[in-house]
């Protein structure tokens, strides 16, 4: 849309799913997620391992069925899939944040094919409206019959987390104080009591990138993390993960660890530096960073994300402003520049200020419509990278309020803003004046 009309519409409503009505909806659905926080660290990281455990099973749940697209799912899961319960959503929600690493991770962990709904906000937010609460009768009979277990996670639920020991296959019990501690640090004492496999983040994440070369290297459709997307466009491509590893890893000594003190990042480190060439350098770094400290399918710490995203929450929750109507619908418009800006400077690593955020989260958590808008309104799937350093977004930020500035000739910041991350808004909202900065990343630049 060129930008002299968006200068002349109060607010755009981009594919249904961003417009105020929505932002609110998710407004609410943060607070829900701030009223799950644990004061204490110890029992906040287990509530959190608990829901990571509950999402996978969830996942489990939905791609074990099969639907076609457009039509509602089949019941009973269609139940499930309308009122999921609040801890699945957190994480599932955080996953959606990382929008490349979310569709990789999902298309190869499950069958290509299964469609995975997105993200119910409107349906959620319907349902606490009319109910007041997060129950649904049939979706918890399922759910109880199909997972054992309970509907409503407990933070004070204090039993023994359980893991297949990733080398003898055993079911291992294991306390849960050892069970936080040792999703947490590089080396514990906790060992598989059968074959004692020394148990940690670090064992347990290197254990699964050689298993999952290995599984590779006896079968080519069981592709391998980090490889799946073109960074350029944000494409998916199983070709483009093939070629990739045509050479790497096929004649690996990483097959053959034989001792339990190689699982460990230094080790594969040193033996994958032995074979790689100059040009493959990237494509191996950016599978380590699916692997490393990542002891579950997915290519993110989904924990860590979590937490990530709790500073984004706090401002949410602490922040009137955002939920004033007359901010949300100038949000919107400024959205659609914030993306329409990403087409016309795609060199520039952009930076949302904190009502953009709030648009672009919105969207992204609706994922195919965000997958389909962005590619065809910017040319590419446009990435949203949290984790990127401070320095870089304030280069990032001021470069955005340049081009802004330049294509736009309106401010991006208010001009009294002493911090360039800083967005003043005086709406007519009767709120004060609110400071607010974005945490987080411009798109991330993984161009080859
Ligand atoms: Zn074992």
């Amino acid at each position: 849309m060129p930008s002299n009309i968006l200068n002349e519409v109060l607010f755009v409503d981009i594919d249904g799913v961003v417009n105020p009505a929505m932002l609110h909806a998710h407004v609410m659905l943060l607070i829900k997620f701030k009223a799950l926080e644990q004061s204490d660290e110890h029992i906040d990281t287990r509530y959190l391992l608990r829901a990571q455990e509950r999402y996978v099973l969830w996942l489990n749940l939905l791609g074990s069925q099969k639907y076609d697209q457009g039509t509602e799912l089949i019941p009973p899961i269609g139940a499930v899939y309308i009122t999921l319960f609040i801890d699945v959503c957190y994480i599932w929600h955080s996953h959606l944040l990382s929008p490349l690493r979310y569709y990789e991770d999902l298309h190869r962990i499950y069958d290509p094919q299964q469609k995975f709904p997105d993200f119910p906000l409107k349906q959620l937010y319907d349902v606490w409206e009319s109910n007041g609460d997060h129950t649904d009768p049939p979706s918890e009979k399922v759910w109880v019959e199909e997972t054992k277990q309970p509907w409503i996670l407990d933070p004070n639920d204090s039993s023994d987390f359980k893991i297949i020991c990733p080398w003898c296959k055993s079911s291992v019990q294991i306390p849960w104080v050892n069970y936080v501690k040792l999703m947490q640090t590089v080396e514990t004492d906790e060992s598989c009591p059968k074959c004692y496999a020394p148990y940690s983040i670090e064992t347990l994440s290197a254990k699964r990138f050689v298993d999952d070369i290995s599984a590779w290297n006896k079968d080519k459709t069981r592709l391998i993390g980090g490889t799946l997307i073109n960074r350029k466009n944000g494409t998916y491509s199983e070709e483009f993960a093939t070629r990739s590893f045509q050479s790497l890893f096929t004649t690996s000594s990483i097959n053959e660890l034989t001792n339990f003190d190689q699982y460990n990042w230094e080790h594969i480190v040193k033996q994958l530096n032995f074979q790689i060439k100059n040009s493959e350098e990237k494509i191996v770094q950016r599978v380590l960073s699916a692997y490393i400290g990542i002891p579950l399918a997915f290519s993110i710490d989904l924990i860590s994300a979590v937490r990530r995203q709790r500073k984004f929450t706090d401002k949410v929750v602490n922040n009137k402003w955002v939920d004033c109507v007359g901010a949300q619908e100038n949000a919107t418009v400024r959205y659609l520049k914030f993306l329409s800006l990403t087409k016309e400077k795609p060199s520039i690593p952009l930076v949302p200020t904190f009502d953009i955020d709030l648009c672009w989260h919105t969207h992204q958590i609706h994922a195919s419509l965000y997958r389909a808008f962005t590619k065809k309104h910017a040319g590419r799937i446009i990435n949203h990278d949290d984790t990127l350093p401070e320095k870089e977004l304030s280069v990032g930020f001021e470069a955005t309020v340049q081009a802004w500035n330049k294509i736009y000739n309106e401010p991006y910041v208010q001009s009294q803003s002493k911090h360039p991350k800083e967005y003043e808004v005086n709406e007519e909202c009767g709120e004060q004046c609110q400071q607010c900065q974005s945490e987080c990343g411009p798109e991330a630049c993984y161009c080859d």
